[in-house]
């Protein structure tokens, strides 16, 4: 028998989820597992955790994938996101704070990966710029940049796996007058470091996440004033002086930005927290997924096999609430659909089943709703698989704690603590007001942290 030969476009915590997955497989003894060859665009795995200071293009000239900017941290409870098969506690040798910044989550990213021998199966700095499908041979023909070559490379696949994330093509609007506003215009995808902007005022567009994270970053280090223009709904949190909330602006005059509300008011510079498109410019229209950032995106068998072609696999394509275990919940599935362990059902079923989610998606109106229908897509994916037992819905329920904190106190949320579904362990509280710490290093982060517990003898947190 041949082996399957399978691609998985992008290293970043989908794409790694499904490398483990099947490592995970290989050290339990199964065989005849698929030849892998994994295609990422960038010099190194961790994708959008990989931060990088550049902006625009990359060193390839390839467009620059990350969003995520210098001091940022968590904005959800670690405790929701922790691989069940490696807990935050193993890799730290101790319990830490329950929201910590982003150098502190990438290592422990990290640590699961550098555990495992899958760096041999990416190919780095190699862009995927084309794949076709063919209905005869059924195979997939993948096409790459091979920027280190300098060479074009083509393979075969029977499977595709596209792990190429959803937050980094900015979804970037107009406004009349902007043309000619004198200050920096930017999405949020290009903001680096808030202290550009220290005694700057500042508009932001969009009232989600990006906006909200920005907003409080800005104001810790320094901005004069923000103000956060919404085009459906307010924010609504008990804002510290200095952080506004305004309808949607409506046009510019000069560095004037008016509001649909009739007021005005003079800005240095603008941030569109406007979110992203979902981008994929290397897949024909037959093959390429089209939705907007939601928890159920249509055309997808249990989100993730492509309805009219179940050897496409999209991985991480929901909006996020659940992040690293629920890339792993889908990647357990895929793994055991192509070492067969079960089948797919025709299309038919795959589409009512579709259709059953979508509609309990439709009715779902509240924010506690859109956790419990994550936790319970989750649910449905790990009872198929052998991926190892966690307590989904109480993470759930942290998340609906978190939201309450956040209403509670939007700039001090993050001193909360939880305790983890996996050791049952209470995380440590943040020893000092978020607001206060300014340097977020890993080192200066775990120092902290660990001032009032034993310290740790498990260094497999120090810096690589
Ligand atoms: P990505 O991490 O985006 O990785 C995709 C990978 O595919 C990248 O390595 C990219 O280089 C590669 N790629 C793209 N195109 C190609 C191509 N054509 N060829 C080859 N490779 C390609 N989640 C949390 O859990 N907690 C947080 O605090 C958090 N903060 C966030 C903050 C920001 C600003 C953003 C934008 C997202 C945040 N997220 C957070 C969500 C984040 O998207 C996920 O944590 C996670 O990174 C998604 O993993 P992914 O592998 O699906 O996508
Ligand atoms: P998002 O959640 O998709 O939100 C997009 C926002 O842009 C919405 O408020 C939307 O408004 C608004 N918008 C879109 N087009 C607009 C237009 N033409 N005019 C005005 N407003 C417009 O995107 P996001 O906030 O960038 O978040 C993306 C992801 O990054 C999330 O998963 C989030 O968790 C993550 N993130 C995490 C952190 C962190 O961990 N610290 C920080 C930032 C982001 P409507 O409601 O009207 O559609
Ligand atoms: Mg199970």
């Amino acid at each position: 028998m041949t082996k399957k030969k399978i691609a998985i476009l992008g290293a970043g915590p989908s794409g790694l989820a499904q490398l483990r997955a099947f490592e995970a497989a290989r050290l339990a003894g199964v065989e005849n597992l698929p030849e892998i060859v994994c295609y990422e665009k960038q010099n190194a795995i961790g994708g959008m955790w990989n931060y990088t200071w550049r902006t625009g293009l990359d060193r390839n000239g390839e467009p620059v994938h990350g969003s995520m900017y210098r001091y940022l941290w968590s904005n959800g409870p670690k405790e929701c996101l922790e691989f069940a098969d490696y807990s935050f506690e193993e890799h730290f040798g101790q319990s830490i704070p329950s929201y910590p910044p982003r150098e502190v989550l990438k290592d422990y990213i990290m640590g699961r990966i550098d555990k495992q021998d899958i760096r041999k199966y990416i190919r780095f700095e190699c862009p995927v710029r084309w794949v076709t499908f063919d209905d005869n041979t059924k195979k997939f023909t993948v096409t790459v940049m091979n920027h280190k070559t300098k060479e074009q490379e083509t393979e075969e696949f029977d499977y595709v796996i596209v792990a190429t994330g959803h937050f980094s093509t900015p979804n970037m609007p107009y406004f009349e007058g902007l043309e000619e506003f004198p200050g920096r215009i930017m999405h949020a995808h290009d903001f680096r470091d808030a202290l550009e902007f220290k005694d700057k005022d500042i508009l932001l567009v969009g009232s989600s996440y990006s906006a909200e994270d920005i907003g409080t970053q800005c104001y810790k280090y320094g901005t004069k004033s923000v103000t956060i223009s919404y085009r459906s709904t307010a924010l609504g949190y008990a804002w510290p002086k200095g952080i506004t909330e305004k309808p949607l602006v409506t046009h510019f005059e000069g560095d004037i930005a008016y509001f649909s509300d009739g007021t005005s008011q003079c800005f240095d510079a603008i941030i569109m927290c406007t979110g992203y498109l979902f981008h994929f410019p290397f897949l024909p229209d037959e093959l390429r997924l089209q939705t907007h950032n939601c928890l159920y995106p249509a055309n997808l068998y249990k989100g993730i096999f492509w309805q009219p072609n179940p050897q496409l696999v999209y991985l991480g394509m929901q909006d996020q609430y659940f992040t690293f275990n629920m890339f792993d919940a889908q990647a357990w599935y895929v793994r055991d659909v192509i070492l067969d362990k079960f089948a797919l059902p025709e299309l038919a079923a795959r589409e009512a089943d579709e259709q059953k989610w979508l509609t309990e998606y439709a009715a779902v109106d509240s924010v506690s709703g859109h956790i419990d229908f994550q936790a319970k897509y989750i649910r449905d994916l790990t009872n198929a698989t052998d991926y190892p037992e966690f307590a989904v819905e109480k993470q759930g329920d942290i998340l609906k704690q978190w939201q309450k904190d956040k209403i509670a106190d939007i700039m001090g949320f993050r001193e909360k603590a939880y305790t983890s579904t996996l050791t049952n362990t209470l995380a440590p509280e943040l020893p000092e007001p978020w607001l206060e710490i300014l340097d977020d290093s890993l080192e200066h982060f775990l120092n902290l942290a660990f001032i009032k517990g034993q310290k740790s003898d498990n260094k497999s947190w120090t810096k690589k």
